[in-house]
């Protein structure tokens, strides 16, 4: 079997380093010609975590990322609202690892190149098109440079080529723009002195108005580590910033905003005052379709299910989905039946945690202290019942399949054809 990725950020990677793990032949193209490690932070769950290290890079992976311990929600004056112990503290066996976005691509990339061969990386080629018979499935591919065309044939198409994704429109040519939930997000990576441990993913704040901040690396000093911040407010009434992973903000913009936000165990106008670049993104994802599958096409990560990135499902929940993708490949003889089965397991599942991110997902009960005390408390008992906190972070863990019990039990997806 045949296989042509098109997308090489998490999702496609993952997915050509999974396929030839399992015996499959892979081609994988991307838009860009020369990737550089772009972005800030990102979560993996314990969940993508065991799958990279099934896929041979946990070393890699813990000498790059760094192993988050406590996530914990506090009120926009910075009081506790909940905290849960993550990975190894909670009883995953596999760590849960902040790391920088271009970190982990480069990672994966250097694997792709190594183990699927340079000429199987096709860096400059945008997808442009493909067609498909009861047989083969043909993609078409235009060169950024020369502008020159170039057709490949394979058994199956998979698209990961992200939330704009050109594979996806061939198959929802009405689908409009993504949907912008009226805010944006400001964010910055910067050298801080540890928080809280320096080990914790911490969230202040309300639906409105919040800060996401967490380690994701040593920093360049010593007793400093490589922060990740988020600042997230509402825009109403504003049209969609350009959605571009690369567009700076103004500093005085954020401290206008969030320079009040300074609590005993955080200093947020300092974090704001420290970056050197700070990148305005919008809060953005798109309604759930109805299929991914179409023949010998399929979609995964965020091509498939762009969500708000709450709860930090997107680059995680793309791993599962590359290799619950190679399981369907393996259990079946017909690459037919077998998309179809992969979209069966899994876009109900990442349609409920796209819809439950359009409420905070997890991170629900932040918004109901700021309704029900929104100058603050004296005890968070008084407010929300620990009982209640509890049963929305259980409630959307099981909805992602991230159970402690589920992640380290489960049998592994994919059984390798290959030592790697
Ligand atoms: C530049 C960039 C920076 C990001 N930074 C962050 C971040 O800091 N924090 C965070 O949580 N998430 C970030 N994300 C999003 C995050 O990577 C995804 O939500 C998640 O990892 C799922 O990844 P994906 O591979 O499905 O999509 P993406 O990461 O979007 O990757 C899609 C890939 O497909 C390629 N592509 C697009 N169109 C075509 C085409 N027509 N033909 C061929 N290739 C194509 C793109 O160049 C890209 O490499 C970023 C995404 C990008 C593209």
């Amino acid at each position: 079997m045949e296989v042509i990725v098109v997308g090489g950020g998490i999702a496609g990677l993952t997915m050509a380093l999974s396929l030839h793990q399992a015996g499959i032949a892979v081609r994988v193209y991307e838009a860009v010609r020369d990737l550089v490690p772009l972005g800030v932070g990102i979560n993996l769950q314990p969940i993508a975590v065991r799958e990279l290290t099934e896929l041979g890079l946990a070393e890699e992976l813990a000498r790059s990322g760094r192993a988050i311990q406590q996530w914990s929600l506090f009120n926009k004056f910075g009081q506790l609202i909940w905290s849960e112990k993550r990975g190894l503290s909670a009883g995953y066996k596999w760590p849960q690892y902040a790391i920088h976005r271009g970190q982990l691509q480069s990672m994966l990339l250097r694997a792709v190149r190594k183990r699927i061969g340079e000429e199987h990386f096709r860096s400059g080629l945008r997808f442009t098109g493909f067609e498909q018979d009861r047989d083969r499935i043909l993609a078409r591919f235009s060169d950024s440079r020369s502008g020159t065309h170039v057709v490949d044939e394979a058994d199956i198409l998979i698209g990961a080529d992200g939330i704009y994704s050109a594979v996806r429109r061939q198959l929802y040519p009405s689908e409009r723009k993504p949907r912008f939930a009226q805010q944006v997000l400001w964010r910055a990576a910067v050298d801080a002195e540890p928080f809280l441990g320096g080990r914790t993913m911490a969230i202040a704040g309300h639906f409105h108005q919040r800060v996401i901040v967490y380690p994701m690396a040593p920093g360049a000093s010593p007793g400093q580590l490589l922060t990740n911040w988020i600042c997230q407010t509402s825009a109403p009434g504003l049209g969609p910033p350009r959605e571009d992973w690369n567009r700076r903000v103004l500093k005085d913009k954020v401290l206008a905003a969030f320079g009040a936000w300074r609590f005993p165990w955080l200093d947020m106008p300092a974090l704001i005052e420290r970056a050197a670049d700070i990148y305005e993104f919008p809060l953005v994802d798109r309604d759930p379709v109805p299929s991914w599958t179409f023949g010998r096409v399929t979609l995964i990560g965020d091509a498939a299910h762009p969500m708000q990135p709450i709860g930090s499902q997107a680059g995680s929940q793309a791993i599962v989905d590359a290799r619950v993708l190679t399981a369907a490949l393996l259990a079946s003889s017909d690459p037919i039946t077998a998309l179809q089965r992969y979209d069966a397991e899994r876009r109900p599942v990442m349609d409920d945690v796209t819809l439950r991110n359009r409420d905070l997902g997890p991170e629900a009960g932040m918004q109901l202290v700021e309704e029900r005390a929104p100058n603050g408390f004296t005890r968070i008992e008084d407010v929300i019942s620990q009982g209640e906190l509890e049963s929305i972070a259980k409630s959307f863990s099981a909805a992602a399949g991230l159970d402690p019990e589920i992640v380290n039990s489960g049998p592994s997806f994919v059984q390798p054809a290959r030592i790697l």
